[in-house]
């Protein structure tokens, strides 16, 4: 089954072929001369410049802002070979590069030549968040695909972001295919966390922070860590594997009861640990200055352009406190999220937070997503996580 419809067309306006030529995947519908033939959303169309010129091929969505998410900038068929093809690059990336771990992003949207799709897989179980009319229309054939890759016995739904509003279409929860609780337990690093992908934030884990929860628990052995927006302890267990005491704060309290259970699992006393929940913001205000290592990653606060300079504030006020009530040559991980505040915007937050401290602050480390969270060069929406690791002397 091809979801290629042959009699439909999109014709861009003139001047308007450039970011298209660029391969970038997303055509906005302020681009658009017309729409030609008979159009259903999430068919695959192909798209010409004004002059006929063939430009490429991609889902369609008349009514979304995304009108046109491309797939291909070649006129080749987009058949079942295609998607498998691709499926299998992403397969590859993953064997090759991630390591230690039972638990990674096994497509990345638009990185992956999956416009507006993620899969996360952890063990068995794969969940799926798609944002598209068009991925939704290639969910049952996707279903197959990843059956016969990777072998999962439960795939979930949880097409839960807030970027479906562009193309109208509702949250879903649900079990596609395959029987359980959603309750997986993965290894990551040599820690074991237990993951419940259907009644946890976003798909369940936070994948992309597995690295910098590796090398926390490297450089937090045998200090206090205080880990701000726990969710469900991962930095923190895996510091308390190497010795350290960690005090865990979030405001959720099913992410903090979670996160005693992974303490258990780990073989590890919760009680020689502190679970707090509550409001980061009031937290860090109140703190006393015994904590050798800080970690702050805090949720996305910037979910679009309009929300930056509110929080750029939110930034600034978290790591102001963080360094102000620092211990002397206290570490610092500091993460954003938000797509919308580069590096560059990231770093001049952290600078005027530190400015405002009164502390000397170093620069010690920066990282930003693992390998299972590639990057497209012709899709740089596709970068978000920033972090960095700073001294406060
Ligand atoms: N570091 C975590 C992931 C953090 S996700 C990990 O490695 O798994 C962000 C977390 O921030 C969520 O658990 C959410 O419940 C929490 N949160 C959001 N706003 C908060 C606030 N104002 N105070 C405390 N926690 C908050």
């Amino acid at each position: 089954m091809t979801l290629f419809n042959p009699d439909a067309a999109v014709i861009i306006k003139k001047g308007r072929e450039k970011s298209i030529q660029n391969r970038h995947p997303w055509l906005f519908s302020g681009a658009i001369e017309r729409f030609e033939g008979t159009i259903a959303p999430g068919d695959i169309v192909t798209v010409y410049a004004h002059n006929r010129q063939f430009l490429g091929k991609g889902f369609v969505n008349p009514e979304a802002q995304i009108a046109v998410r491309l797939l291909t900038w070649r006129n080749e068929d987009i058949d079942d070979t295609f998607w498998q093809q691709r499926l299998a690059d992403a397969l590859t990336l993953r064997k090759r590069l991630v390591k230690d771990t039972s638990g990674f992003r096994l497509i990345h949207g638009e990185s992956d030549g999956f416009p507006g799709l993620v899969v996360d897989q952890y063990g068995k179980v794969l969940v799926l968040q798609s944002a598209t009319v068009g991925m939704n229309r290639l969910k049952p054939q996707l279903l197959e695909w990843l059956k016969q890759g990777c072998q999962p016995n439960l795939i979930v739904e949880r097409s839960e972001s807030g970027a479906m509003i562009d193309e109208n279409l509702p949250h879903i929860r649900q079990v596609l295919w395959g029987e359980g609780d959603g309750q997986v337990e993965i290894q990551e690093h040599g820690a074991r966390f237990l993951v419940d992908v259907l009644q946890g934030q976003k798909t369940g884990f936070f994948l992309d922070q597995r690295e910098n929860r590796y090398r926390v628990g490297q450089w937090a052995a045998g200090q206090h860590l205080l880990n701000c927006f726990s969710y469900t302890g991962g930095f923190s267990v895996q510091a308390a594997l190497q010795g350290a005491v960690a005090t865990s704060v979030d405001i959720s309290q099913p992410a903090q009861d979670m996160a005693q259970e992974q303490f258990r699992r780990n073989g590890l006393d919760a009680a020689a640990h502190r679970f707090v929940t509550g409001n980061v913001f009031q937290f860090l205000r109140d703190m006393e200055p015994i904590y050798d290592f800080i970690v702050l990653d805090p949720p996305a606060f910037a979910k679009n352009r309009t929300q930056l300079k509110q929080a750029t504030q939110a930034y600034k006020d978290i790591n102001r406190l963080a360094m102000r009530n620092s211990k002397p040559n206290g570490l610092i991980l500091t993460c954003s999220c938000s797509h919308h505040l580069d590096w560059d915007l990231f770093q001049k937050v952290v600078f005027a937070a530190a400015t405002e401290s009164g502390r000397q602050v170093q620069m010690i480390g920066r990282w930003g997503q693992p390998p299972d969270h590639p990057i497209s060069l012709f899709h740089p929406e596709g970068e978000y996580l920033k972090t960095f690791l700073l001294r406060v002397v």
